[in-house]
């Protein structure tokens, strides 16, 4: 039996998270759910699964949820704050931690599951972006493994040999015969919309993603393919990866999830439904294969498979983000903390789609971005670079 906390468990790839568990209670055991502050579904949830822990993030959340508990009868122990997330990723009868909290919110938590040697299921990207080398050295130190959960990170973690694999964060890719990882994505919903006309679109049509189902902040960096250098930027970490051993392809489809290019000319391509639950249940289940309710793709009716190279005028986002991938871990914790801010302003109208770039690439530019290795120097930073993002804001709405 494993025993898991799901860190975000009310987000969508906390309810994914939870729908192989229910598929699977003789495998897997819910110690500890965590939520920002969607009660209702919390309590849904630990009715269903019992935990032994409920956190929310704040107080006021958690006082609602502990009264709605109490008069169900229930045990479970509801806790509030950044501390009893911590506690609970970290709680010692813990095997498996899923990370699913959304942006940087989900840093401490995750490192505290990472420091105390956790099997932990990387979903929240901005985490590894944000801090890079401090979360890939401290699970080497603690011996933690992580496992990718990110479709592509997944479909390349699953195309490369058993050695890399086991070495994550470490893996020499040369000497396994890899010569590129080819990160596919499908280009968001403004694929085919005129660059020019980017600047109207709503927030409706931005998380509007035409082939996955996911939360607002993503939905939006997937728009802007910010979430391809998100991607690209995790990448580098979890393989190890050299400047000329990343390339971002277009693949509108999204059937492919991603590829690795060997050295005698094989491409290695992991393809499935875009549905969350595969990569879900892989890493839930390695080495073993679980079920996951996915659909099998059925070859038959799939069509064309298309792929395109990328266009930076389209998607300068992109380009923000492997600059900073390559510049080193401040740029990427700025890059990081201002597009948190920039979407979060787009998503409430108060600017418009193609400003996000502009309020990231002003803060990227502002900032004297010396090299932080140091969870404190990276939190000062992250700091900085969102006051300097709501303050540009402030110029563009003013
Ligand atoms: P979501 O918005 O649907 O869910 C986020 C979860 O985090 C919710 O449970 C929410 O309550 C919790 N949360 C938000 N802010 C919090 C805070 N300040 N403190 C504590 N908890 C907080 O997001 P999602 O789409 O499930 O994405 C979660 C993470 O997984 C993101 O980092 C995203 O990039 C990554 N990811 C998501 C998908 C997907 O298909 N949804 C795919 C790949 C990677
Ligand atoms: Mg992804």
């Amino acid at each position: 039996m494993q025993y898991m906390t799901i860190l975000g468990s009310t987000g969508s790839i906390g309810r994914s998270t939870l729908d192989i568990v229910r598929r699977h209670r003789d495998k897997f055991t819910v110690t500890a759910l965590t939520a920002n502050s969607d009660v209702e579904q919390m309590i849904a949830d630990c009715l269903e699964f019992q935990p032994s822990f409920a956190v929310m993030a704040d107080e006021k959340s958690a006082l609602v949820l502990r009264e709605a508990l109490a008069s169900h009868k229930l045990k479970t122990e509801v806790l509030a704050g950044v501390d009893a997330l911590c506690l609970v990723a970290s709680y010692p009868s813990v095997d498996v931690v899923m990370a699913a909290i959304v942006g940087a919110a989900g840093l401490l938590p995750a490192l505290a599951a990472i420091k105390k040697g956790k099997t932990v299921l990387l979903a929240n990207k901005e985490a590894l972006v944000m801090s890079g080398r401090l979360f890939i050295e401290t699970a080497q130190q603690s011996g933690a493994k992580i496992l990718p959960v990110d479709s592509e990170h997944n479909a390349i973690f699953q195309c490369l040999p058993a050695d890399a694999q086991a070495t994550l964060g470490f893996c020499d890719l040369h000497s396994v015969g890899v010569e590129k990882i080819l990160l596919t994505g499908s280009g968001g919903p403004f694929r085919y919309t005129p660059v020019s006309e980017l600047n109207s679109v709503t927030p409706e049509q931005a998380v509007a993603h035409p082939n996955w189902s996911m939360g607002r902040k993503i939905s939006v960096d997937s728009a802007s393919m910010m979430n391809k250098g998100l991607e690209f930027i995790e990448a580098k970490w979890l393989f190890n990866a050299q400047p000329d051993q990343i390339q971002v392809i277009i693949h509108p489809q999204s059937v492919i999830h991603s590829m690795v290019q060997y050295r005698d000319g094989s491409v290695l391509a992991q393809m499935g439904q875009p549905d969350m639950r595969t990569p879900i249940a892989h890493a839930m289940g390695f080495p073993e294969r679980v079920t996951s309710g996915v659909n099998p793709l059925d070859f038959s009716r799939l069509g064309e498979l298309s792929f395109l190279p990328v266009d930076f005028d389209r998607y300068p986002c992109l380009k923000l983000a492997i600059e900073a991938c390559w510049a080193g871990q401040s740029a990427t914790t700025a890059l990081n903390a201002a597009n948190e801010v920039a979407v979060e302003a787009f998503l409430n109208t108060r600017i418009g789609f193609t400003q996000i770039h502009h309020v990231v690439a002003d803060v990227l530019s502002a900032l004297n971005l010396d090299p932080a290795n140091e969870l404190e120097t990276i939190l000062a930073i992250d700091t900085e670079a969102r006051h300097l993002a709501h303050q540009k804001i402030m110029e563009l709405t003013a």
